[in-house]
């Protein structure tokens, strides 16, 4: 495995920019998850790390060698894509060992058998060697996908949202498999999703992007607990962080070059209506139930903004219900969405 860097890369098509002034240094072994809207330039970040597009300006460096005007062949990298390319007349076993068996290679074939055991055993379908592709579900078709990219060992893995076109269930088995298998393998790894659960669970860092620059990278708890703009504080957490004009929140001391409150709902503490600690007062509009706790939806009774809480199961409360609002903690940004500091 090898290190990853984009330094200073951007990338335009015609009038288009894609990606501004990208820095991403990833670490051999490491797993770095690309998170953004659509449109943000993740895509074209693994296009411009593969060779498949060649930057405007900046450099592309794979195991410390520059290899920005190398064509893609010769970068040893692999791409995954959302939707699974297998062969469909050949069998797992002869999709797995087709990248091994290139002329170019010169692998025996006993190397191969091995190799694609190996594979076959990560990915727990050794059962399956002898199926056809087209005899595979979803999931097991993509879960080859993957690991005709592993088969290979290369330096780096590029991965554009391999798990997006899977159901809830597969898509939460395969990302758990796949965690297991690059913890394994010490794979190195820049991988896209829209997913945030994707995100937190895999990455050993996040790279936020927002409009094709890189607002923020960091690990899952910097990036969830440290936001650098209101963008990145909406991108992770769930319910989505509240997000509040500092005008809603009425007499709560604010300096006044805050524009936005970010208040997740965790930081947020059902009270007595008229109990000194309570910041402020609403009326519970529903409860909405989840597994471990109850998120309350709330109205502010003055400005009629409306907040989200999470409460313990023991403190229910019920619709009508006039509550109080303790802020045990909160995110203050400026009109242009950058984070302020108390
Ligand atoms: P998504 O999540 O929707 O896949 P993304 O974050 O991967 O989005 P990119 O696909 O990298 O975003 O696109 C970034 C910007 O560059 C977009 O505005 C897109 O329209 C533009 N773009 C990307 N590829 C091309 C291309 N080949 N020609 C013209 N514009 C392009």
């Amino acid at each position: 495995m090898a290190d990853l860097s984009l330094s200073h890369v951007s990338k335009r098509f015609g009038a288009q920019t894609a990606v501004t002034d990208l820095n991403i240094d990833i670490a051999s072994g490491e797993l770095v998850v690309l998170l953004g809207p659509s449109g943000a330039g993740k895509t074209t970040t693994l296009r411009l790390a593969a060779g498949l597009e060649a930057p405007d300006s900046g450099s592309v460096c794979i195991g410390g060698r520059d290899v920005t005007r190398l064509a893609p062949a010769l970068r040893d990298v692999t791409f995954v894509f959302q939707q699974y390319s297998l062969y469909p007349h050949l069998s797992v076993y002869d999709n797995l060992a087709f990248p091994l068996r290139s002329p170019l290679r010169k692998i025996s074939e006993a190397d191969v058998k091995t190799r694609v055991l190996e594979i076959a055993r990560m990915l727990r379908m050794e059962d399956k060697l002898h199926n056809p592709a087209t005899k595979l579900s979803g999931g097991q078709m993509q879960r080859v996908a993957i690991g005709r990219a592993l088969v290979r060992n290369p330096s780096v893995y590029l991965m554009d949202e391999p798990l997006s076109s899977l159901d809830a269930k597969l898509r939460n088995d395969l990302r758990l498999e796949l965690k297991r298998i690059q913890q394994e393998t010490g794979a190195t790894m820049l991988y896209v999703t829209h997913d945030q659960v994707e995100a937190l669970t895999l990455a050993n860092r996040i790279g936020v992007l927002d409009q094709g620059r890189m607002v923020q990278l960091g690990t899952p708890q910097q990036v969830y607990e440290d936001p650098h703009t209101v963008a990145v504080a909406s991108r992770l957490g769930s319910p989505r962080i509240n997000l509040l004009a500092r005008a809603a929140l009425g007499p709560v001391s604010i300096p006044a070059h805050v524009h936005t409150v970010g208040l997740r709902a965790e930081h947020l503490q059902l009270t007595d209506s008229n109990a000194a600690d309570a910041a402020l007062r609403a009326t519970v509009q529903r409860i909405e139930r989840l597994s471990d706790q109850y998120l309350v939806h709330l109205r502010l009774n003055d400005s009629k903004a409306e907040l989200i809480v999470a409460a313990p199961p023991a403190q229910l409360a019920h619709a009508g219900q006039s509550v109080g609002v303790h802020i045990a903690h909160s995110l203050w940004f400026d009109a242009a969405g950058l984070r302020v500091r108390a």
